[in-house]
């Protein structure tokens, strides 16, 4: 199946949220990031969910969105002025919406995992987003606990030639990379582990956020001796989709050993790997279950990689490698 309709509608969303979302971004004023203020990521956040909801809702109505925000604390009195911002950016794209409408359609994200469901992450890699680095809106339609869809919008990613950046992945059809302002699609497809230049390791760039010490003697005992790329969101999938790196190593921050991966912060990222040739499992080697729960039950770390030295890596984590 090709699943046109839905890429078609997928790719449209994407693109507005990221429109959405860059217009907030731009608007960051120094003096709110440096009394850390979260409200401009908050107002982008859920205006992307709205209006790739709506796009859905009236698309697939009988598609559960699993989506990463909900209406709790938007809906509470002091809470007005940014349910009024997010309004004041969904009109930007959609003139007609109410306050009302623009909760109803995040509110529509709060589905269940189902044997159809679509999941999102509205801006994936916050802490990019305000610091002005990578960040990601990651939408993905699962049939059957199989990823069957993935569109990664990532505005601020280049590799090499335009900023800004769409992967569309089909199963089966393998991915695409397309200019988010517009272009030609170009087939991607993972490094080979010899091309010295793109044999690295992309990981998180929050220390938090994974095992940086144990993804690094990893990397060693591999042999890869080039320093590892560290970026925010699933915008790492894309570097290794895009054979920019061999390998995304994501192991438990040894701080929340017990972590559970979410589902929208990996959907859309690893059929985008997988159907450039790569592999995608936890750090056991086992598939990521996206048909059971919001959180992955039984998965801990993801290992993404070109598929050759998957079984290394492994191997090497399976060795239990001193810190
Ligand atoms: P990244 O940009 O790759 O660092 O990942 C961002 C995502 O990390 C967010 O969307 C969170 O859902 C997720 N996250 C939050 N806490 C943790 C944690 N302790 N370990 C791993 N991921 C986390
Ligand atoms: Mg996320």
């Amino acid at each position: 199946m090709s699943y046109a309709q839905e890429k078609q509608t997928a790719i449209a969303a994407v693109i507005q949220a990221a429109q959405l979302c860059e217009t907030v971004r731009q608007g960051l004023v120094p003096a709110a990031l440096e009394k850390n203020d979260k409200s401009p990521v908050t107002v982008a956040d859920y205006g992307a969910q709205a209006l790739i909801c709506k796009a859905l809702a009236e698309a697939f109505p009988g598609d559960p969105v699993v989506g990463e925000e909900d209406t709790a604390d938007l809906r509470q009195p002091n809470a007005a002025p940014v349910l009024a911002a997010v309004t004041e950016q969904v009109q930007q794209l959609i003139p007609s919406a109410t306050e009302s409408e623009v909760l109803g359609y995040i509110d529509h994200g709060n589905g269940d995992v189902a044997p159809r469901y679509w999941t999102l992450d509205p801006i994936d890699g916050t802490k990019g987003f305000l610091r002005g680095d990578q960040y990601a809106i990651a939408l993905a339609l699962v049939v059957d606990g199989e990823i069957k869809l993935g569109v990664l919008g990532c505005p601020f990613l280049s590799f090499g030639g335009e900023t800004g950046l769409l992967l569309v992945a089909v199963r089966g059809e393998g991915t695409v990379m397309i200019p988010l302002a517009g272009g030609n699609p170009q087939r991607l497809t993972v490094a080979d582990t010899g091309d010295s230049d793109r044999c690295r390791v992309v990981e998180s760039m929050e220390s938090g956020h994974g095992d940086h010490d144990q993804q690094q003697a990893i990397a060693r005992t591999l042999g890869i001796t080039a320093p590892s790329l560290r970026m925010d969101s699933q915008a790492k999938y894309a570097a290794v989709a895009a054979g920019q790196a061999v390998l995304y190593l994501r192991l438990p921050s040894p701080k929340t050993p017990n972590y559970r991966e979410k589902i929208w912060d990996h959907a859309a990222g690893v059929i985008a790997v997988e159907e450039a040739g790569g592999r995608v499992t936890d750090m056991h080697g086992k598939p990521l279950d996206f048909a059971s729960a919001a959180r992955f039950p039984h998965n801990k770390g993801v290992v993404a990689s070109n598929g050759a030295i998957h079984d290394a890596v492994l191997a090497a984590l399976g060795a239990g490698l001193p810190n």
